[in-house]
């Protein structure tokens, strides 16, 4: 019988680790450790009863609201201030100001009722986020647990992240008690871009704190992770049970051998574990990606699902990155009117910022690629979370093509090589320019159709992965 398939494959699960959870006098603690050492704290976070999830979310919340309401008391000079000699201020009185400022402007706010709605919007929308966010994190901390534990263990680790809100709550105080702004906008930064690169820097490390919270799983050992893994043919599916080793599938011909867990290896991503050696590491499964034919064939699905989340994040990063040399032309125009060192400090961080915007907006996208990957919960989300992952590599082909068409417009208008129109019946004239523009972002869409055929190929050949 040592040549033949036999009933079933290891599970495809690995056992959840030991930890215990975080009672009431911990949490507050824990949700400051969190900011430093999410990863270690992953395991007992997800354990958390949800009364003290509720409590650390809650508190999150309202220090940061305090924080916040603290920065707009003092930038307009309006309510407490008028009542306080800051010679009575005793340390202890410090701490308290932020929260009585929220209370009292909530309580100002009773007067009006239409705050009191706006009030109870933003609080609704706060939460409405909550749960749709932890919707989209599902598929990248999946360890094998049904769909319904899953996606409430996804939303306790997003209450549980909020108590992120806090830490740059409390860097807008401090850049306003340092009187920021009037430095920011010696270098050239307006207060309102450097706002949005604040945002967009908070909502990365955001991202890297909820992810890092997902890694862990010390949940029951129940769901299809730890079920009976039946061997099926990779190419239909069929089950294999007692077949020949050296055989063929009755339904499709796909050899036996192709669909064992032996044939599916982890890329050489996953082995680069320092820093120095991942640049390499990333060219050599990117290449794979791209011309292995079999790569997603021999892909193995359940090893290593954090480093593929790694590597997807590493594209967005360089999706960003090139998405933002698009941007180059209309920067340099933007800037030229600026004093030398004013341009450089403008320069870097507006490029830094749009690099960043859309990296995040890459991985949205991913995540809504993954999520749609899984069929929202009728599939185990692993195996194709992880084939998405690699496969994010082919976003990067579209980005190139958007940014090279952004350039080659740029060059058009500015050396003026296409001038004139041509006229249209019921349209106008059109300016040849503008007929260019719309050719050549035809590249960018062919490269994204083309990326989206790949993707769904790699999907196929991990649907009935063994391993
Ligand atoms: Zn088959």
């Amino acid at each position: 019988m040592n040549n033949a398939v036999p009933e079933h494959w290891a599970p495809s699960a690995s056992a959840p680790v030991a930890a215990g959870h975080i009672g009431w006098l911990l949490a507050l603690p824990a949700a400051i450790a969190l900011w430093f050492v999410p990863g270690r704290m992953s395991a007992s976070v997800s354990r958390s009863t949800w009364a003290v999830t509720v409590f650390v979310h809650m508190a999150s919340l309202w220090t940061a609201a305090s924080l916040l309401a603290a920065t707009v008391m003092l930038s307009t000079q309006q309510g407490l201030i008028d009542h306080l000699h800051a010679t009575d201020l005793q340390p202890l009185d410090l701490l308290r100001i932020p929260s009585a400022t929220l209370v009292s402007g909530l309580f100002m706010a009773t007067e009006n009722s239409g705050d009191i709605y706006a009030a109870l919007g933003v609080i609704l929308a706060i939460h409405g986020v909550t749960w749709l966010l932890g919707f989209l994190l599902m598929p990248f901390i999946a360890a094998g647990e049904r769909g319904r534990r899953l996606y409430f263990r996804s939303v306790k680790l997003v209450l549980w992240s909020t108590t992120c809100l806090v830490p740059p709550a409390a860097l807008v105080l401090l850049a306003h008690l340092a009187d920021l702004d009037n430095l920011l906008d010696e270098v050239g930064l307006g207060p309102g871009f450097t706002k949005f690169a604040f945002v967009i820097a908070a909502l990365a490390w955001w991202t890297n704190v909820v992810l890092r919270l997902g890694t862990r799983y010390a949940g029951p050992p129940e769901g299809p992770g730890w079920e009976p893994n039946v061997p099926r043919c990779n190419g239909c599916g069929y089950a294999l049970t007692g077949l020949p080793l050296d055989g063929r599938c009755p339904e499709c011909n796909h050899a036996v051998h192709a669909s064992l867990p032996q044939t599916r290896q982890s890329p050489s991503w996953t082995q680069a574990t320092r820093w120095s050696a991942r640049p390499r590491a990333y060219i050599r499964t990117a290449r794979a990606i791209l011309r292995e034919r079999d790569f997603f064939r021999t892909l193995a699905v359940y090893e290593a699902p954090q480093a593929a989340t790694r590597f997807a994040i590493c594209t967005c990063f360089v999706a960003g990155l090139v998405g933002a040399l698009g941007s180059i032309p209309i920067l340099v125009g933007e800037i030229r009117s600026y004093w030398v060192h004013e341009m450089v400090f403008s320069f870097g961080l507006t490029f830094v910022t749009i690099a960043l915007a859309l990296s995040l907006l890459c991985f949205v996208g991913l995540a809504l690629m993954a999520l749609r990957a899984c069929r929202l919960g009728q599939l185990d989300p692993r195996p194709t979370t992880v084939a998405t992952c690699y496969a994010s590599v082919l976003l990067l082909g579209t980005m190139l093509l958007v940014t090279l068409c952004q350039w080659a417009a740029h060059v058009v208008s500015y050396l003026h090589l296409f001038p004139g129109s041509v006229y249209i019946r019921g349209w106008g004239p059109l300016p040849h320019q503008v007929i260019f523009g719309m050719v050549i972002s035809l590249l960018p869409l062919a490269a994204l159709i083309w990326g989206l055929v790949r993707l769904r190929r790699a999907l196929t050949d991990v649907r009935y992965a063994s391993a």
